[in-house]
């Protein structure tokens, strides 16, 4: 169907039949066989082999091809695909973001987990540093001196020996539930990038692919609306 005679119908006559569902659309939501990349198209026409020029299919089949054929891409790449490289298709296919926020890992943390956090940033840190040293100098100022009262730890301060064995006992599995924490994180952030970076590939690819197709039709179009031009010029000229 030529520019000119799309153009004519009443808006209501303006949906056209999706060869693949066999549903009818609007016309903005329909992509004519001309817009679709040779090798996307290639797949549709191994469904359909009449697929040819002056069919349409709709947005969402076309999504689906597309999906297909990155995935033949990839697979063809590099074997076997991935959980992340399927999440990563779905995505493309649903034209969404897959972006998580850093802080997302955050989220669903428990109240265990939040503390053995806190408590592993105050342990190293010199606030914790100092204040234990002055705990540590006045409990022996005062045992020394026993200026106050009598004093509660003598001299080589047995007591004081317990209550430090006691906090690097607690301390120690705390670091390591923080560092266990910190190391999911990590892989969690990493497999985020890797998602993103595969996305950021492959939609490249794609436009790529889409610039090529473009160009190589634009040609094709240009000569299409040069003839409809010719025509209408010549029949103004027979008037
Ligand atoms: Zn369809």
């Amino acid at each position: 169907m030529a520019v000119s005679e799309y153009n004519d119908l009443p808006t209501s006559e303006q949906t056209r039949a999706c060869v693949v569902c066999g549903q009818r659309f609007p016309r903005a939501e329909l992509r004519p066989w001309i817009s679709v990349r040779p090798q996307v198209s290639a797949l549709i026409a191994v469904d359909l082999p009449a697929w040819s020029d002056g069919d349409d299919i709709c947005v969402g089949d076309l999504a689906i091809y597309r999906r297909r054929h990155v995935e033949a891409l990839l697979a063809a790449e590099r074997g076997e695909l991935s959980s992340l490289d399927h999440e990563v298709l779905q995505s493309l296919e649903a034209g969404a973001l897959i972006t998580l926020s850093p802080d997302a890992v955050d989220e669903g943390m428990t109240f265990g987990e939040r503390m053995s956090d806190r408590v592993a940033s105050f342990g190293g840190s010199w606030t914790f540093i100092l204040s234990f040293l002055a705990v540590l100098i006045i409990w022996m100022a005062l045992n020394v001196s026993a200026l106050l009262f009598r004093s509660f730890d003598p001299y080589p301060f047995i007591l004081l020996n317990l209550v430090l064995s006691c906090v690097a006992a607690l301390q120690a599995p705390i670091i390591m539930m923080s560092q266990r924490r910190q190391e999911s994180k990590d892989r969690l952030r990493a497999e985020n990038d890797y998602r993103v970076n595969l996305k950021a590939e492959l939609e490249i690819r794609l436009l790529h692919d889409k610039i090529d197709h473009q160009l190589s039709h634009q040609w094709q179009r240009l000569a299409e609306l040069h003839e409809i031009q010719i025509e209408l010029l010549e029949e103004r000229g027979r008037r």
